[in-house]
């Protein structure tokens, strides 16, 4: 069936409105004169909303935001004794719990974060609480236990770190994966079937934000095979690009994982082998990220997680082998080490030049260097405004640094391919939601816009979402709803080019096309 759409706004991406579309029986906008020689025609007014091109989200993590959802919910919680009344309740109706896993803890919360105060709600099974920047874990002393932390000599880690109190015991805080991983490794682990019912539920999330397509940016061993299955059992509707994570102690073994996976990821239609995902440096919240001036709160510099050999060759062999390479860099010392490795490794494989992602700390010299090297910016456009985890931290950067954070104006106006994407669950799959922080720098009306000088219109920040999503992908398809293309399509219950804020952060999607068809009935 072919089908004509208007009577509203079409946006068709790279600046471009059209007053009515066409979409051919087999799903692909076309002219008006294909559409006449269809049997059978639909004419579709949208009453006055707004359609625009398929969003892609190009850094996101659906099959631990699904794992998430079938753990304990503390999200909303924000006092210890609130936090305390849950767990206690969660523990009594679950007598056959062996383990206790919860997200995502607000860092920002009052009191004690220890494990004494976790104890004193449950401490008869391991208990760990995700914080909300997904870099932190907050265990209770069973689960220190079960993962020999306890009396024993602390392991020497490669990066990150396990927070003990003056004694040398640790505190309960394990701070990036690798400190976390100690734990984490002891979870019982999901059966199959239970996390492809998880990346089902996370799916039916994205499509409900209008999402075409989706990059999962940290693929370890184990949930590749539950995206093969999905799609064995023909359950998936979206696509995928997955990016394998490299570990600094474990890659030259995982490399050859990698390859043999690729294969089998390539005999779905819907998934891609694409990427190999590195981790150059931690987070502002826990003073990781590497910085080019000291951290006020530790006079630190943070840490760089893989020495200059130990990257540029791995990268190297990332792209003679074919895989694009993603990294997340959050400081600006942490951006310009990703740039100079990269400048220094083999070749990238064609249109598929690098990424860095969050590249939150910038300067004008980096972006200039991110463009004559040709890399893709991959940023978080929800964070950019002054609640919670942005004002964490303040200690650590001070407000200059603060106050200069995702300089997203200025990355476009460098050139730079700029994409945007969720980090979800760290934060809201929502894409209105980013577009609405993208245009407005805050993410409620009564807040105090963040660095406002890098707002940028709806009409950019669409495009970043859509055609810079494909750019960075290496896709043949462009992201826009122009002739020959794929009909991708979102309808959002509204005309955001008549919208203030509260418009933007209240809409919602109406319908998301893959290919023509309507995912959302
Ligand atoms: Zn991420």
């Amino acid at each position: 069936m072919a089908q004509n759409f208007h009577g509203g706004s079409i946006y068709q991406g790279l600046g471009s409105y059209a007053n009515e579309l066409f979409v051919n029986d087999l799903g692909f906008v076309c002219d008006k004169e294909e559409f006449e020689k269809s049997e059978v025609q639909e004419h579709l007014s949208i009453d006055g909303n707004m359609l625009v091109p398929g969003f892609r989200d190009t850094h996101s993590h659906p099959l631990f935001a699904g794992r998430e959802a079938q753990g304990l919910d503390i999200t909303h919680i924000h006092s210890l004794d609130e936090l305390g009344a849950k767990l206690r309740i969660y523990r009594n109706e679950n007598p056959q719990l062996i383990w206790l896993d919860a997200a995502v803890y607000d860092r920002a919360m009052e009191g004690n974060l220890t494990r004494h105060s976790l104890d004193a709600f449950v401490s008869d099974i391991p208990v760990v609480l995700h914080a909300d920047d997904h870099h932190t874990l907050w265990c209770n002393t069973k689960a220190l236990e079960v993962a020999g932390l306890m009396g024993a000599p602390l392991p020497v880690l490669s990066s990150g770190r396990i927070d003990v109190d003056q004694q040398g015991i640790p505190t309960g805080m394990l701070r990036e994966w690798p400190a976390m991983s100690l734990v984490m490794d002891l979870a019982p682990a999901s059966t199959l079937q239970q996390d492809v019912v998880a990346l089902l539920w996370a799916e039916s999330q994205l499509i409900q934000h209008g999402i075409v397509q989706c990059q999962d940016a940290w693929i370890d061993r184990g949930m590749a095979e539950v995206y093969i299955e999905a799609a064995k059992q023909g359950l998936l509707r979206l696509e995928y690009s997955l990016a394998f994570r490299a570990d600094v102690t474990t890659f030259q073994n995982d490399f050859e994982y990698f390859l043999s996976l690729r294969q089998e990821l390539g005999q779905s239609q819907l998934l891609k082998a694409q990427a190999i995902k590195f981790f150059v440096d931690g987070v502002f919240g826990s003073a990781t990220a590497s910085v080019s001036e000291a951290y006020l709160s530790s006079n630190s510099f943070g840490e760089l997680i893989w020495s200059e050999n130990q990257l540029v060759e791995a990268i190297s062999l990332s792209h003679e082998n074919g895989f694009q390479v993603h990294i997340h860099a959050i400081g600006d010392a942490g951006v310009a080490f990703a740039l100079k490795s990269l400048a220094t490794a083999s070749p990238c494989p064609r249109g598929l030049e690098p990424v860095i992602a969050h590249a939150e700390l910038t300067t004008k010299d980096l972006l200039i260097a991110a463009k004559a090297q040709r890399i893709n910016l991959c940023m978080q456009p929800y964070w950019a405004q002054n609640n919670g985890m942005l004002l964490s931290c303040r200690d650590h950067l001070g407000d200059s640094r603060l106050n200069s954070l995702y300089a997203i104006r200025d990355m476009i106006r460098a050139g730079i391919n700029v994409s945007f994407s969720s980090d979800w669950p760290v934060s809201t799959p929502s894409v209105l939601n980013g577009i609405a922080v993208a245009v407005y720098r805050k993410g409620a009306a009564e807040m105090e816009a963040h660095n406002p000088t890098q707002a940028i219109s709806l009409e950019q920040a669409i495009d970043a979402y859509t055609v810079a999503s494909c750019r960075l992908l290496g896709k043949d398809q462009t992201g826009t709803l122009t002739i020959g293309q794929p009909f991708d399509a979102t309808l959002i219950d509204r005309n955001l080019k008549q919208e203030d804020l509260d418009g933007f952060l209240s809409a919602k999607v109406l319908a998301t096309y893959k290919v023509g068809k309507n995912l959302l009935v």
